[in-house]
């Protein structure tokens, strides 16, 4: 690795970097959680993230017989999807809760621990990097940022964290399939909202697109495509929901309408929680997500590797999975140079 206190404009903090006992929750061999603490020494890798990038790197790196810990804040994407049809090996689908879970069943077979906690600051040490969680630090010789995105709530009147509560879907390219021929509604506004109906309009020919104040906010001509490929366009913004049971059914509007629906998406997109790489010089994109090399998921700072939805591109559990594969594969031969064969001695 480069020297760190060589970079350009890193912040070079030379306290050092002391491991601590912990009292964090980290997850047993059959993903349940008990109590646990950070490793009480340095270790090859940290990950900052325990979605299913991160659990993924995990198993890969603790399979190469590497010392890894995963540092989670528990707020992963995956645990919001109710049953996903598109992960390779479940043709009857599985929740996102249950797919986590044995993904941490996993990663503990093989000896990595998970530590919920929330990373605050990361920062080039001697020998690679510290991970701070408050008073506490980490050291690590490489790390991998796999801390996802956080989907943007519409801020419906009366229904408050839609998308969290799974009254609202999120993502068509994950479930479309699961509307073909419903009524569907869309909610969002701009280019964003004319692509996501767009999109869905191949499943369904029964799709409508509704607004939030400040309104729909579409060019004409998104609104003539819609118009061309039979979408409806509602002008009034949403006033208030009838709900269900656990779906929403109709959207009272503004103009005193009231329209049905079986299915609604939000189409408001998410914002990718990079904020951690920013001190240490990543380039990033206007919309917050992380530069990489896309052959081995490294960033362009040294030691540092960024896989999953905090990376541009389809945010799916799959390219995580494939993501995690090729960073932890390029950490392992990066250490295999470093030191030559692994250190740790799991088996
Ligand atoms: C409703 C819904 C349905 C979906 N359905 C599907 C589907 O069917 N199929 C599919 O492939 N994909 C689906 N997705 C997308 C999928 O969930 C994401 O692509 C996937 O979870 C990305 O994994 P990740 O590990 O990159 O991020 P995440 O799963 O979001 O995990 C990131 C983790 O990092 C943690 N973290 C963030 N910051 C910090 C910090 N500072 N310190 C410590 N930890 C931190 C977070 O708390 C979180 O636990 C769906 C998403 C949603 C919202």
């Amino acid at each position: 690795m480069a020297d760190m206190a060589a970079l350009p404009g890193l912040l070079f903090w030379h306290r050092p970097c002391r491991a601590a006992a912990g009292g964090e929750l980290a997850a047993d061999g059959a993903g349940h959680q008990q109590m646990s603490s950070l490793p009480d020494h340095a270790v090859d890798c940290a990950i900052i993230g325990g979605g299913p990038a991160g659990l993924v790197a995990a198993v890969y790196l603790a399979r190469f017989r590497r010392s890894v810990c995963v540092l989670d804040a528990g707020g992963s994407r995956a645990a919001l999807i109710p049953t996903s049809h598109n992960l390779p090996g479940f043709p009857d689908g599985i929740s996102g809760p249950d797919f986590l879970a044995r993904l941490r069943q996993q990663a503990a077979r093989y000896g990595a621990p998970l530590v919920p906690a929330i990373v605050d600051r990361l920062q080039p040490a001697e020998e690679g990097y510290c991970v701070n969680i408050g008073r506490r630090s980490l050291r690590a010789q490489f790390l991998i940022l796999a801390t996802g995105a956080a989907d943007i709530e519409p801020e419906l009147p009366d229904l408050p964290n839609a998308v969290r509560r799974g009254f609202l879907r999120h993502c068509p390219v994950c479930d479309g399939y699961e509307v073909i021929g419903q009524h569907v509604g869309v909610i969002g506004r701009g280019r964003k909202l004319a692509e996501e109906a767009l999109f869905i309009r191949d499943y369904t020919d029964r799709l409508s697109v509704f607004s939030l104040p400040p309104g729909l906010q579409l060019a004409a001509s998104e609104q003539a495509e819609l118009a061309r490929r039979g979408v409806q366009v509602h002008q009034a913004p949403v006033a208030a929901t009838v709900i269900e049971g656990e779906r929403v059914v109709a959207l009272h509007l503004a103009d005193g309408s009231t329209q049905a629906v079986d299915t609604l998406y939000s189409a408001l997109g998410s914002v990718v929680r990079s904020e951690l790489a920013i001190p240490l010089g990543v380039e990033m994109l206007r919309t917050g997500e992380l530069q990489v090399d896309r052959r081995n998921m490294s960033t362009g700072v040294p030691g540092l590797y960024a896989i999953g939805d905090v990376v541009k591109g389809l945010s799916q559990i799959s390219v995580a999975a494939g993501h995690a594969a090729l960073a932890a594969t390029a950490i392992h031969h990066q250490l295999r140079k470093r030191t030559g064969a692994a250190r740790r001695t799991a088996r």
